[in-house]
């Protein structure tokens, strides 16, 4: 589904990113993952090879930094040709109470969550402009619909993932660049391994298809955005959340 297409994918190292990378590659994209850290990064070319997947490279800029971020673009565009799809997808959750979050640590969310988003969609324009479109494609959450009981901060970032994505839709739209979002329910990855299973159970309980996502879930929700099957769909939220309310 995305033979010849070049696509990067931030946050690719595990969890959502990480199966989203890897069905890009077995769909015939070249893929670019984006980790923080040089050994998560290897590790996850690794894993990928042991599947013997070797269409993706890696690497761990700086995502808050615009000029990093534009020369690596530029040395991946001058390496593959061109740059067809964009996936901002790292991200951090919150859950404390409001009253013990420091601004500092509220600053550290929006940073990754909605800074980093800012700076990678930026420099990726005048590469979708030259090739005539593009695809740029950004993970929300169920949390952008409903909000959460505690922890304002990602919510708050995730509101903001949607308008940014609503909005660039219709900014970019004469340019042929899609900009899509994908927001997922409660999905099996690290973000939620560590909540106990006493707050999870209850959560499965509320979801109407009975279990909580899995990474390819969401993975196949994005390919769909990613291929030319979605052509005239720009500026949506799609949910992938089991019909979850929270
Ligand atoms: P995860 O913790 O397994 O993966 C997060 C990824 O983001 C990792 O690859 C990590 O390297 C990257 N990342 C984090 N901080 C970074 C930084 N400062 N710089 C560069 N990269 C950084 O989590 P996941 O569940 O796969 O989350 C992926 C996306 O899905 C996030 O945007 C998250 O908000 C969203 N999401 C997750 C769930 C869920 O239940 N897991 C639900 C809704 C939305």
């Amino acid at each position: 589904m995305l033979k010849g297409k070049v696509a990067i994918i931030t946050g690719g190292t595990r969890g959502i990113g990480y199966e989203t990378s890897k069905l890009f590659a077995q769909n015939g994209a070249q893929v670019i993952l984006f980790g923080s850290r040089e050994e998560t990064v290897n590790k996850a070319l690794e894993e990928l090879k042991k599947d013997n997947i070797s269409n993706v490279e890696g690497y761990y800029p700086n995502l808050n930094n615009y000029e990093e971020i534009e020369n690596l673009f530029t040395s991946i565009k001058e390496k593959y040709g061109h740059i067809d799809i964009l996936i901002n997808n790292a991200g951090i959750s919150a859950s404390k109470p409001i009253e013990d979050t420091s601004l500092d640590e509220f600053n550290r969310i929006m940073n990754i969550n909605v800074n980093a988003m800012f700076c990678t969609t930026k420099a990726i324009i005048p590469f979708m402009k030259e090739n005539n479109g593009g695809c740029i494609l950004n993970t929300s959450s169920m949390v952008s619909l409903y909000g959460q009981p505690s922890g304002v901060g990602y919510p708050a970032s995730k509101f903001a993932v949607n308008g940014f994505t609503k909005s660039l839709a219709r900014e970019l739209g004469k340019y042929n660049i899609r900009v899509n979002a994908v927001a997922p329910g409660i999905t099996n990855t690290d973000m939620v391994s560590n909540l106990p299973k006493e707050v999870i159970e209850p959560l499965i309980r509320t979801i109407p298809l009975g279990r909580i996502g899995e990474p390819i879930d969401v993975a196949n929700a994005f390919l769909y955005l990613a291929s030319d099957m979605a052509n005239y769909v720009t500026g949506t939220i799609l949910s992938v959340d089991g019909a979850a309310r929270s």
